[in-house]
């Protein structure tokens, strides 16, 4: 026996450093091998070295170990053999006092299934406690069962109990810092995720809690303290998978992923379809599909690495901190994994790994958070900045509109004003405006005490004009007329057309002046020449001149001026007659002719 194995010399203060041998291990591909079948292997020489560092890697069956522990102190010793990893199914180990002609005995019995009371040790994985006598050694043989297919590490690390207990407490404390941590975390990502309604808060808070609840089942913390009884493997696979989907749901969200990276979007969905058959494999118990998909995970979750730096690149600076939190946690689960498989020795710091990188995941994700919230609310300024601009411009646009379109009314409404005052044929004034602006006029002249005068004008044998040269040449002579008279007055006389041929001007001058000025004019008008296809179109007016005394009204004055106007052209036209007070009393009567004074 010692050909297989060499003594391992154990004192009474072991801390774990020392581990049973793995020199001398045997597979047992069926699973179903008892200690009789074992002990026929050994006798065979099939117990050999262990080929990988501390794991067999991935494979079907159970592990049988052989090694032989010594006492080399004067007192006997206990010890605690402690299994280096949780996973176990089954763990059977058997004893045989004498070394030379072995009979070995059953130890210890372990399963995963079993009530957690029934362990000798309280302690998240599987203890085996021995006593040595003192100077004695000891054979033992282990049966490792994963239970169909599942990587075992056929070695058990040497404690003092005392030491153990202490290393356990050590490694509680340590792991309810980090789980303590991940739930504060994730009790502030919630009270974020209430106050600013941003979803991937929420997803986060759900994704801390089903880390924690998943580290703690699968490192053997829940069937320890939470579920003593009917613990079963599969729970472990179904909080992994529940932790793997809040993980893909809160990356996806904070990602945005959906909207901008559709294509790589197809992974993470085809990694949520993974998850969902682990789940599936758990909760029906098919272990080979549930290690098959977490392998599948594992292979896919550099993706998201990868995903996170294509969004930094489309300008999502907290993207390139969350790729640096999920690279840690790949370092940790990728050194686990190369762990698992043979290709590292286990120890605790790789055993560790994962849930510490995990731990660091949460915290540097949540600092991407708070970018994302930074970065969020540097937009919401930005855009109300941006709509407060806008409505600046939309105001100032407005106004101008309105002031241009206020304008633009209040030209319409001048020019209306001006039509409404304005003959359109000579632009000067009708007779409604020449009305009112002489009816001022008078008032202001009668204050002040000034005269006034009434000139009104008809062209002689206008019609005639229009017979004979057309109405154009009719038009022109009316416009001819009313510039010719406009050129010769002052500004302040009142000058207007009060329909067809006849027009009126009220003058502020006194009866001679005025009779003098209605002279000018009749000659002015004489003067004026048109040009017409006929040869040369001359006109006459005759004109009939009222005075205004003290409270004499336009009308009046007026229907003294058409009295004279009238006597003018009985005279024979073309001449100036001032109508008189005496004529003024046979005015309006048909019989009496009218007898104004010609000038
Ligand atoms: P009298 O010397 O007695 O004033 O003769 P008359 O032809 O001037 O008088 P009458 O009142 O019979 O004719 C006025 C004519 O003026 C009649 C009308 O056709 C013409 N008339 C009125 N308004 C206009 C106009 O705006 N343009 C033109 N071309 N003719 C007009
Ligand atoms: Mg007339
Ligand atoms: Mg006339």
């Amino acid at each position: 026996m010692h050909s297989f194995a060499d003594a391992i010399d154990i004192g009474a203060a072991e801390d774990g450093s020392l581990r049973t041998g793995q020199a001398a291990v045997w597979h047992d591909p069926s699973g179903r091998a008892d200690l009789s079948a074992a002990l026929q292997a050994l006798e065979q020489g099939e117990f050999r070295p262990l080929a990988g560092a501390g794991s067999t890697g991935l494979r079907k069956g159970s592990y049988w170990s052989l090694f032989i522990l010594r006492n080399t102190t004067d007192s006997s010793v206990p010890i605690h053999l402690e299994y280096v990893d949780h996973q176990l199914i089954r763990l059977q180990a058997f004893a045989s006092a004498s070394v030379d002609t072995p009979h070995f005995l059953e130890l210890a019995n372990l399963a995963m299934g079993e009530s957690f009371a029934r362990r000798p040790v309280f302690h998240n994985r599987f203890v085996v406690p021995v006593v040595l006598a003192s100077g004695t050694s000891e054979a033992f043989l282990v049966r490792f069962d994963s239970e169909e297919v599942g990587f075992v590490f056929p070695s058990m690390r040497i404690w003092s109990p005392d030491a153990l207990s202490k290393s356990h407490t050590g490694e509680t404390a340590v792991l309810s810092f980090l789980f303590g941590g991940i739930a504060l975390i994730s009790l502030f990502s919630l009270i974020v995720g209430v106050t600013t309604r941003e979803w991937s808060f929420f997803a986060y808070f759900v994704y801390g809690i089903s880390k924690i609840v998943a580290w703690g089942t699968i490192l053997g913390f829940t069937h320890q303290y939470v579920l003593p009884d009917g613990f079963h493997w599969s729970y472990m696979s179904a909080a992994g998978a529940v932790s793997i989907l809040c993980g893909l749901v809160f990356d996806r969200l904070f990602l945005q992923t959906r909207k901008y990276t559709p294509r790589l979007d197809l992974i993470l969905i085809l990694m949520m379809v993974n998850a969902g058959v682990l789940l599936g494999s758990a909760l029906l118990q098919i272990k080979a599909v549930a290690l098959m998909s977490i392998t599948f995970a594992l292979l896919l979750y550099p993706a998201f690495t990868v995903i996170a730096l294509v969004r930094w690149r489309q300008g999502s600076s907290e993207a390139v901190v969350f790729a640096l939190g999920w690279t840690l946690l790949l370092a940790g689960l990728f050194y686990q994994a190369l762990r698992d498989l043979g290709y590292v020795e286990h120890n605790l710091v790789n055993y560790y790994l994962p849930p510490l990188s995990s731990f660091i995941e949460m915290v540097t994700i949540m600092a991407a958070m708070g970018m994302k919230l930074r970065r969020l609310r540097l937009q919401g300024l930005e855009s109300e900045r941006q709509y407060r601009r806008h409505l600046e411009q939309s105001k100032v646009k407005l106004e101008g509109l309105v002031r241009a379109r206020t304008e633009e009314l209040e030209k319409a409404k001048q020019q209306a004003e001006l039509e409404a005052r304005t003959d359109p044929l000579t632009g000067i004034r009708n007779r409604r405006s020449f009305l009112s602006d002489a009816e001022l006029c008078i008032k202001r002249a009668q204050r002040r005490g000034e005269p006034v005068s009434l000139l009104m004008f008809d062209i002689d044998h206008f019609k005639s004009i229009n017979d004979n040269h057309g109405h154009g040449i009719g038009d022109e002579a009316l416009r001819q007329f009313s510039v010719t008279i406009q050129r010769k007055i002052r500004e302040t006389d009142v000058f207007g057309r009060l329909g067809g041929e006849e027009f009126a001007l009220l003058i502020t001058e006194t009866r001679p002046d005025s009779l003098y000025t209605a002279e000018r004019l009749r000659d002015n008008i004489a003067q004026i020449r048109l040009r017409c296809p006929e040869g040369c179109v001359q006109f006459t007016s005759s004109i009939g001149v009222a005075h205004g005394s003290t409270d004499e009204s336009v009308e009046t004055l007026l229907r003294q001026a058409d009295h004279a106007l009238y006597c003018a052209k009985e005279r024979g036209r073309n001449m100036v007659v001032e109508y008189s007070e005496q004529s003024s009393s046979t005015a309006g009567s048909a019989e009496t002719p009218l007898n104004p004074e010609p000038v």
